[in-house]
């Protein structure tokens, strides 16, 4: 028998498996320690700016009427659509219009779920498809915007929320984001997505499964207990008084990181004017960090959150484009991250504190 100390040396040696808190999915965390943030870093190809911009300010007629504006008439906000014929309006401050090319698009007669779906594995791509144009000026890219605009930008998710998940189709409402060539952003114009779907898409389902079994078991929400272990943790990156973000345990992609609430709310339906302030702060802050680490990197985002139930905790999942998932990630379902999670919330949390 080797020495226990060894033995520990030899163990060290491994790269670690990990398995995600709640889904059925385990990551290869390679601790190869020649890989450093920075080391990512690299030129990224610049996305043309279209010489007409059908999100800029002008460029109104290019787009279906919105479904809903921002306004700032005298000061205040006001929150008005364009009518659906005739002129539309050029004086906005975020405008969010349906996508020219839904992959989901509303029903022409009101529709439920059990007229969508046939069979077990056949439905209608029925639901909406929106564009949230977030701000007049073409590059005002959340890491780098006013404050007051990310605010908006939040309120226009609240509201866009509110309004799809009363339908009697929607069974989910999706809001991301894709930001650069390679996250799969088509248009440079600064701008989110949101898509209404007639089912609950399977890793929010998974999600939610977890944590309702969790909550039976143990009477607490998971994602509480998430929060309380992480923000006490080497994974931490920052926490205010309303959000803790953090690079998650089992992190598939490189530099991940989440920004959860602390008040637990199903979703975003109803948090409180300060929450949507300091989530506007906590985001900016993050994105920004991670732009200035990795130089300004490609990256997805994606609220996930429920319509209807107690038993979950809305969140917001940051996936930095870093990495290539070829052959082994698609055939397999296994991930191989090359930079660990305490690894990147360290370097991150440097960035912020600079
Ligand atoms: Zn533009
Ligand atoms: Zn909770
Ligand atoms: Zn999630």
């Amino acid at each position: 028998m080797p020495h226990v100390s060894s033995i520990l040396k030899i163990l060290m040696q491994y790269n670690e498996v990990r398995k995600d808190y709640l889904l059925d999915r385990w990551v290869v965390i390679a601790k190869d320690r020649s890989r450093r943030p920075t080391d990512l870093s690299k030129p990224r190809p610049q996305m043309a700016k279209a010489a007409n911009c059908p999100m800029c300010v002008g460029n109104e007629s290019m787009t279906p009427p919105a479904v809903m504006l921002f306004q700032n008439l005298h000061g205040s906000i006001k929150k008005v659509q364009d009518p659906l014929t005739g002129k539309r309006s050029k004086d906005w401050l975020v405008r969010v219009i349906p996508n020219l090319y839904p992959a989901f698009s509303p029903p022409k007669y009101p529709k439920v779920t059990e007229q969508i779906f046939k069979g077990i594995n056949f439905g209608y791509a029925i639901g909406d498809h929106e564009v949230v144009v977030e701000s007049p000026e073409h590059n005002e890219e959340p890491a780098e915007a006013e404050l007051s605009q990310i605010e908006l930008i939040i309120k226009a998710y609240i509201e866009r929320f509110k309004e799809l998940s009363n339908k009697p189709y929607v069974k989910y409402v999706s809001v991301f984001r894709n930001f650069g060539l390679e996250a799969g952003a088509s248009l440079s114009h600064a701008h989110s997505q949101i898509i209404a779907t007639p089912m609950i898409p399977p890793v929010v389902q998974q999600e939610q499964q977890a944590a309702e079994a969790y909550l039976e078991k143990r009477g607490r929400c998971v994602f509480c207990d998430i929060i309380e272990q992480e923000r006490r943790g080497e994974r931490l990156i920052l926490e205010n008084d309303a959000f803790v973000v953090f690079a998650p345990y089992a992190s598939i992609n490189p530099m991940e990181f989440w920004v959860v609430p602390k008040a637990h709310a199903a979703n975003i339906a109803n948090i409180t004017a300060e929450e949507v302030k300091s989530f506007a702060q906590t985001l900016k802050k993050s994105l920004k960090a991670l732009k200035t680490l990795v130089n300004n990197p490609p990256y997805n985002y994606g609220i996930h959150q429920t319509i209807n139930t107690e038993g979950y905790h809305w969140h917001l999942e940051v996936y930095p484009k870093l990495a290539i998932w070829a052959g082994f990630e698609k055939s397999t379902g296994i991930y191989i991250n090359t930079i660990p999670p305490e690894v990147a919330a360290k370097e991150l949390k440097k960035v912020i504190k600079a």
